[in-house]
């Protein structure tokens, strides 16, 4: 089992710094791998990036929620979206993306698709062989 980075993140980086044991990548080219993403056949499952997310985005891959219930005003950001975000990331530098939506409260998503997402990057994307 390992750790997954869902659609919720919005490519703060925070948790990068705290793995220890460096499996976690920014997804490249965005375009194609909108978010970060956690290498789960290296992720030891301490636990330690899940505090680190601004936008709690982290989840061990058995409690990721098929039914997130959003507070509203949280991004999810996955290819196929359109809509654009801009903020910046732990250290101050700007992020644009333009594959989000803002969701309103009380509106429900999906999040298990990350799972997939998280293993692809790194069997079939620029993760693999890193
Ligand atoms: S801290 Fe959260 S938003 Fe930032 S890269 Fe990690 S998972 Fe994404
Ligand atoms: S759970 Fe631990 S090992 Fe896995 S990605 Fe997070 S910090 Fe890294």
């Amino acid at each position: 089992m390992a750790h997954v980075i869902t659609s919720l993140c919005l490519r703060d980086g925070g948790c990068v710094d705290v793995c220890p044991v460096e499996c976690i990548t920014p997804g490249n080219p965005q375009e194609s791998y909108p978010t970060f993403y956690i290498d789960p056949d290296t992720c030891i499952d301490c636990g330690a990036c899940v505090p680190e997310c601004p936008y709690n985005a982290i989840f061990p891959a058995d409690d990721v929620p098929a039914n997130f219930k959003a507070r509203g005003g949280e991004f999810v950001n996955e290819l196929g979206l359109t809509g654009n975000y801009s903020g910046t990331d732990h250290n101050g530098k700007a992020v644009q993306l333009s594959s989000t939506k803002q969701l309103a409260a009380g509106e429900v998503v999906d999040l298990t698709g990350s799972i997939k997402a998280n293993a692809d990057f790194y069997t079939k994307g620029p993760g693999y062989g890193k």
